[in-house]
């Protein structure tokens, strides 16, 4: 009972005019820092997470010990619990699922494979399913990966580009979850939206993303490795700050359209989109690194091996051409910006001293 109370205080928005948003994955990165920016602009919130320990859960908890100041309730449960999913789903009517949670990361498959197709895959099936048994259907945002492009070597990447060359099995998930997406979308008119974020970076950050433990080897006097492409080419990404990836976040739901169907019955065509939610200027690894050494004061001692074929890509660079015309996406920082908040937020919590 105080479970129930606690997710109706939470789901319950400003005034009629504002959502009611599910946002799955709230305790991890992107998902703690959407779920705080739709509560301050007045929406009702809540978070499901099953706070699992691929990487440091203290992070997660901090996440949700401060999104619980600003009124975000987070039940711990997982996606897969669709009985969990009904109960929450009787509760409250959603008018939005933010659907963020997913087992990420490339290099993690080759000893679990298996927590992909959990959550990536049985996961988003069980999340469509319960949208699926709502009445109304809450619009679906959620989030896929610049990593269906694989190993394209045609840039920018453009959302008609082809998705058919994974390199890895996480960005093989995302690329099943587009063709599930379609597939909810044709048979029962689900509104689904889905959002191919590039490397996002920024304070509360993942720490299995390079930016962040290369920030914590520089820091202890480790050597950090940076991998190198064929006839020595840099490894590039579009980093793209987390500030950025909450308002593509933000304008994509408030531009989606309600789902069409009803009661699983198929009333008319349902909006499917798939946006690129990018930066649009790559930066090569090597540069990461400078910027860091300078923002931290400490020289890196570097190892620079050949990229292995384990996950990786070479080089990422979104089009965002049609998240700007469709719902006015500008990222607005750059990397030496960003990963200035970055190293300010570290130090900061991680009380480290440069
Ligand atoms: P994250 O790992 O910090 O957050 C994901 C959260 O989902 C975690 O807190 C985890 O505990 C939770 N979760 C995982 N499996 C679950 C399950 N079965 N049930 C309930 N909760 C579960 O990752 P993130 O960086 O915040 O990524 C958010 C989304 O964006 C993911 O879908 C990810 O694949 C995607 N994405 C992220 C990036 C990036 O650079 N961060 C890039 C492309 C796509």
């Amino acid at each position: 009972k105080d479970w129930e109370q606690s997710v109706q205080i939470s789901a319950h928005p400003r005034s009629g005019s504002h959502n009611s948003v599910l946002v799955t994955g709230a305790a991890g990165f992107v998902g703690s820092h959407v779920s705080a920016a739709l509560k301050r602009r007045g929406d009702g919130v809540v978070g499901l997470d099953c706070f699992n320990n691929y990487y440091d859960p203290s992070l997660k908890r901090a996440r949700q010990k401060l999104l619980a100041e600003s009124g975000v309730f987070i039940i711990e449960g997982d996606i897969n619990d669709s009985e969990l999913l009904k109960k929450l789903f009787d509760l409250v009517t959603f008018t939005h699922v933010m659907h963020l949670a997913a087992q990420a990361g490339v290099r993690y498959a080759m000893k679990n494979p298996n927590s992909y197709v959990h959550s990536n895959i049985a996961g988003l099936v069980s999340i469509f399913e319960a949208c699926k048994a709502a009445n109304p259907q809450p619009a679906i945002i959620w989030a896929s990966s610049s990593s269906v492009y694989g190993l394209n070597t045609k840039v920018p990447f453009s959302e008609k580009d082809r998705t058919d060359n994974p390199a890895s099995l996480y960005a093989a998930t995302k690329k099943a979850g587009e063709e599930i997406a379609h597939t909810y979308n044709h048979i029962y008119g689900l509104s689904i939206t889905g959002l191919r974020f590039f490397t996002v970076y920024g304070p509360w950050g993942r720490p299995d993303m390079a930016y962040f433990f290369f920030t914590k080897d520089i820091l202890k006097g480790k050597p950090i490795t940076v991998y190198e492409g064929p006839a020595h080419a840099s490894v590039a990404r579009d980093f793209t700050f987390i500030d950025d990836i909450v308002k593509g976040c933000l304008g994509s739901l408030d531009s989606a359209e309600k789902s069409t169907g009803s009661g699983g019955k198929k009333t008319g065509p349902a909006q499917l989109r798939v946006f690129n939610l990018g930066n649009t200027s790559p930066v090569q690894v090597t540069r990461l690194v400078n910027i860091l050494e300078g923002l931290l004061k400490v020289k890196a001692k570097k190892n620079v091996l050949p990229l292995p074929r384990n996950g990786d890509v070479l080089y990422t660079h979104a089009n965002i051409s049609y998240a700007m015309k469709e719902f006015g996406y500008k990222p607005t920082t750059n990397l030496e910006a960003g990963l200035k908040k970055f190293v300010k937020w570290y130090l900061d919590y991680y009380s480290v001293t440069s």
